[in-house]
């Protein structure tokens, strides 16, 4: 039996980048016990699977995006009740990230709505990541699309993760964007890579979408190579004032098995409990932890949806026995910092990102 658990985790422990979508579609389709079975020989074999990576992100650009993503309350083109925000001064993106840090967080993600950083911005975010990285944290940006010139520059300023996401799949992407093409996303990740950044992206179920292009999305992104270090996996939020407000809701299971598919075709990647964490209650999130979900971000809320509170993350993770690298672990001194996190960041700029992610 030994022998045999062996030889399915290494089956599947190798990067491959040539899945096709029947592949895909099959571990899609297996029994839920076998999938999650596999899943779990795979997440053990690359990692610890009691260990939880926790990230702290910020929105540092709220609003006003002429982009006209169909989820996103920060597009222009609908009627939602996010308040616009310019740029965030530089003192108060890096009075967050201390306190980010003191709170135990290693990485700090800053997140702008834009279709890309205009020439004026970019002195302003690269003074960001030197500020955050001098501080002795991991740095990620998200701010839209990045020329060959401007990822250069953010990885000159130390900036180690950039995330872009590829939302949907090629197939249904002209359902949800219009904007700005597939390709100018591939193209975007080729530049940061190029870079020597490392890559997050992921995508969004619960689009509308069909299997089969939960499927391709997830093609898509383990074709890549080298794989994204890290690939959220977000569940529409629906935002009322988007054209997908009331769209179909996503049966709860077939995202856990995106959640396992996803780990078995990235076997090294950190698989990211992204946006909906929130709509998720502890069973489903232990569903996914157990699929091989390695990543969430912690505590606070997302740019335009909520995230469950950070005190009840972790006592979900002592409950479930998973320790992460970035918190500290005495729920006492958590809720103190956490008092202290309110008092400082504003709360309309603690909100998360990746629902709304560039
Ligand atoms: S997802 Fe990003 S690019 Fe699309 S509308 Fe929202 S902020 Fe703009």
């Amino acid at each position: 039996m030994s022998q045999q658990k062996n030889s399915l985790a290494s089956a599947h422990s190798e990067c491959r980048h040539n899945w096709t979508q029947n592949e895909v579609k099959a571990l899609f389709d297996l029994p839920f016990s076998d999938l999650m079975f596999q899943a779990q020989l795979v997440h053990r074999e690359n990692f610890n699977p009691n260990e939880v990576q926790v990230s702290t992100l910020l929105s540092i650009k709220t609003g006003a995006c002429p982009e006209d993503c169909k989820y996103c309350s920060q597009s222009s083109r609908y009627r939602t009740d996010v308040d616009k925000e310019g740029l965030m001064q530089i003192e108060k993106v890096l009075k967050a990230a201390k306190v980010a840090k003191e709170q135990g967080s290693t990485r700090f993600c800053m997140g702008a709505g834009w279709r890309n950083p205009k020439a004026r911005d970019m002195p302003l975010v690269v003074e960001m990541v030197k500020g955050v990285k001098a501080l002795g944290m991991e740095t990620c940006m998200t701010l839209g699309m990045l020329s060959a010139e401007q990822a250069d520059e953010l990885q000159g300023a130390g900036l180690d993760y950039y995330n872009h996401n590829l939302d949907t799949s090629p197939e249904h992407y002209n359902q949800i964007i219009t904007t700005r093409t597939y390709q100018d996303r591939l193209d975007t990740l080729t530049n940061v890579r190029s870079s020597g950044m490392k890559v997050c992206s992921g995508g969004i179920v619960g689009l509308g979408e069909q299997s089969k292009d939960r499927a391709s999305l997830l093609a898509q992104l383990a074709n890549l190579s080298p794989q994204p270090e890290s690939v959220p996996i977000n569940m529409l939020v629906k935002i009322e004032g988007t054209p997908l407000s009331d769209v179909d809701d996503l049966d709860h299971f077939e995202f856990i098995r995106c959640i396992a598919v996803a780990r078995i075709m990235m076997p090294k990647s950190h698989v990211r409990l992204s946006a909906g964490r929130d709509a998720m209650n502890e069973q489903m999130q232990a569903m996914c932890f157990l699929a091989g979900a390695n990543s969430i971000f912690y505590g606070c809320k997302l740019l335009t949806t909520g995230n469950p509170e950070a005190d009840k993350d972790m006592m979900l993770f002592d409950r479930l026995g998973i320790n992460t690298e970035t918190i500290a672990s005495d729920t006492d001194e958590l809720k103190d910092q956490q008092a202290i996190q309110t008092a400082v960041v504003d709360q309309q700029h603690s909100d998360m990102f990746y629902n709304a992610a560039n």
